[in-house]
C-alpha cells in the first residue's frame, strides 16, 4: 500500500511540519525533552479526551498559572479545586480525579523508568492506569516518550476509510497494523503523519467533506 506513504507525502508538502505536540501553547520540533515537558504531555493527552485541543490550552493555562502543572502540586490540590481550573476540558470531575490518578502513577513510576521500558512494557503499564485506553497510551509513547508507536484516533480512522485503506468498522489495533506495516517505524514521522491527519480532518475531510479541493482527492475511494 505505498498511498500511505505518498498520502502523507502530500500532506507534508501542503501543510508543512507541524511541531506537535505543542507544550506551553508553542509548536515546533523538539528533539529531546525535559521531565516537565514530558509530564505537560501526559496531562495534556489526559486531558484532551472528547474535547478539542482549544479548550485544553485553556485547562493547561489555568494549571500553569496557578502552579499546579507538577505531580506534587496535583497531588497537593483537592479534586473539587482542579476540576475548577480544567473546567474548559469538560468531564472535569472525571478528569480531576484522573489527574490525581495519573500523578500518583508517576510518583510509583518515574518518567526517568518509564522513558527506559520497551513500548510493549510502558503500553501495558499505562493501559492498567484508569482512565487511559489505547489512544491516550500511545499518544503518551509517541510524544512524551518519543518512541515509535502510531495513534489512531477518529480523524485518522475517518481519512483511512474514505480513502479505502481500511473498513470503517476498523478496529483501533487492525487500523493501527495497516499503517505500521506500510511505512517506516520512526518516531518523527509516525508524530507528524498524526498531526497532519488531525490537520486534514480539520480543513477537508470534516463532516462535509470539501473532496472537490481536497489535496489528497486522487488518492481516495471517497467512501463517505
Ligand atoms: S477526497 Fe473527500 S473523502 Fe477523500 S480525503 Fe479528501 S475530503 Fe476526505
Amino acid at each position: 500500500m505505498k498511498q500511505i506513504k505518498s498520502i502523507y507525502n502530500k500532506l507534508l508538502n501542503n501543510y508543512m511540519p507541524q511541531g506537535w505536540w505543542p507544550i506551553n501553547n508553542i509548536y515546533k520540533k523538539r528533539t529531546s525533552l525535559t521531565n516537565n515537558e514530558k509530564f505537560e504531555i501526559i496531562i495534556g493527552a489526559i486531558l484532551t479526551q472528547n474535547t478539542s485541543w482549544t479548550n485544553v490550552e485553556k485547562a493547561l493555562n489555568n494549571l500553569r498559572n496557578n502552579n499546579c502543572l507538577s505531580i506534587k502540586s496535583i497531588l497537593e490540590t483537592k479534586q473539587s479545586t482542579l476540576a475548577q481550573y480544567i473546567k474548559s476540558a469538560g468531564y472535569f470531575n472525571q478528569k480531576a480525579e484522573r489527574l490525581h490518578i495519573i500523578a500518583n502513577f508517576l510518583l510509583q513510576n518515574s518518567i526517568d523508568e518509564l522513558q527506559n521500558m520497551q513500548i510493549d512494557e510502558l503500553r501495558q503499564l499505562l493501559l492498567s492506569v484508569k482512565g487511559i485506553g489505547p489512544e491516550t497510551a500511545d499518544s503518551i509513547i509517541l510524544y512524551a516518550f518519543q518512541k515509535p508507536i502510531f495513534v489512531i484516533d477518529a480523524y485518522t480512522k475517518r481519512i483511512m476509510s474514505r480513502t479505502g485503506l481500511c473498513r470503517k468498522d476498523v478496529t483501533y489495533d487492525e487500523l493501527q497494523t495497516i499503517i505500521t506495516n506500510n511505512i517506516e517505524k520512526d518516531t518523527e514521522l509516525f508524530n507528524e503523519y498524526h498531526a497532519l491527519l488531525v490537520e486534514h480532518a480539520k480543513r477537508y475531510c470534516n463532516n462535509k467533506p470539501l473532496c472537490k479541493d481536497c489535496i489528497i482527492s486522487s488518492f481516495c475511494k471517497k467512501l463517505i
